[in-house]
């Protein structure tokens, strides 16, 4: 018989919890409204909002909306060319840019104007795009320390003027700490190095250390296309290899929880708390289990 603990601290962050209960209250209005790409990168959440009205719109296909329609800015943000885009069509934006995102936007900005920007994130990421936009589309974007190695060799980076670095919110910590290091042995005083990686993630990435090794197997669950879901996984199974990522309970399998005490089910930023209940649920179904 497996127990089975939900993490207390896994479940959606605050940006994303704000952005949901905004989209919510303008669709309770009776508002049009459409999310500006996926509100949050999770297909289960997704679908719950969908059924409550929440459309879905692209970059290429805002002048299909009528004028009037309200367009939900996520959590991640977007570049100053969006904000232009939405007022050039006529379209209500509610902008849900997390706060703590926007302080990044501005800080990142004012950056540009002094120094050489350089952003760690995922390139093509909504939240790096934004950030990416606030310096003209000079900022460079490092994925990883081979990635730093090839700019350098390349002569990307400044070699005589400052730099200033900057991390996506969603970032693991430890890896920006690698980057910090290659960087400052190349870059010296010049380096100005931003603390930007979210408190939330942060902390989370301490308590799930604790929480994977607390438990002899960890289910992970997280959307497909979420980059916090993917760096948090990989730092469970760092802790704990039986670590299984899934995104709906339909992909555990019993097999898993064989002779093992505990169970300990997880997720991301933006994984809903109602997901991880219903994970834990299936897993004492399947295993006849205790919760
Ligand atoms: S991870 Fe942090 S910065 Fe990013 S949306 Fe959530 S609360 Fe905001």
């Amino acid at each position: 018989m497996t127990k089975v603990d939900i993490d207390p601290h896994s479940g959606f962050c605050g940006g994303v919890i704000r952005a949901i209960s905004t989209a919510e209250k303008y669709l309770a209005e009776g508002a049009r409204l459409y999310s500006l790409g996926a509100i949050v990168h999770n297909e289960a959440e997704l679908s719950r909002l969908e059924a409550c009205g929440l459309g879905r719109v692209g970059p290429d296909t805002l002048d299909t909306l009528d004028k009037g329609d309200s367009v939900l800015i996520r959590a991640h943000g977007e570049p100053p060319s969006t904000y232009v885009r939405l007022d050039e069509l006529g379209l209500n934006t509610v902008d849900c840019t997390c706060p703590v995102v926007l302080r990044l936007q501005a800080s990142v900005q004012k950056a540009s104007e002094r120094a050489q920007v350089l952003i760690f994130g995922k390139k093509g990421h909504p939240e790096v795009l934004g950030l990416v936009g606030r310096t003209g589309g000079r900022a460079l974007v490092v994925e990883n320390t081979a990635n730093l190695r090839d700019m350098l060799n390349g002569g990307l980076i400044s070699q005589s003027g400052p730099v200033e670095l900057f991390s996506q919110t969603t970032m693991s910590p430890e890896a920006y700490s690698e980057i910090i290091v290659q960087l400052r042995s190349f870059a010296g005083e010049r380096l100005t190095v931003h603390e930007s990686i979210c408190a939330q993630v942060a902390s989370r990435h301490r308590e799930l250390k604790e929480f994977a090794a607390a438990h002899d197997v960890v289910v992970f669950v997280a959307g497909r296309d979420s980059s916090n879901g993917k760096v948090l996984y990989q730092w469970c199974r760092s802790v704990n290899p039986r670590t299984y990522f899934i995104s709906s309970p339909q992909e555990l399998d019993p097999q898993w929880f064989d002779s093992a005490a505990a169970a300990g089910v997880c997720g991301a930023t933006s994984t809903p708390k109602w997901l991880l209940d219903k994970v834990a649920e299936e897993i004492k179904i399947c295993n006849n289990s205790a919760l």
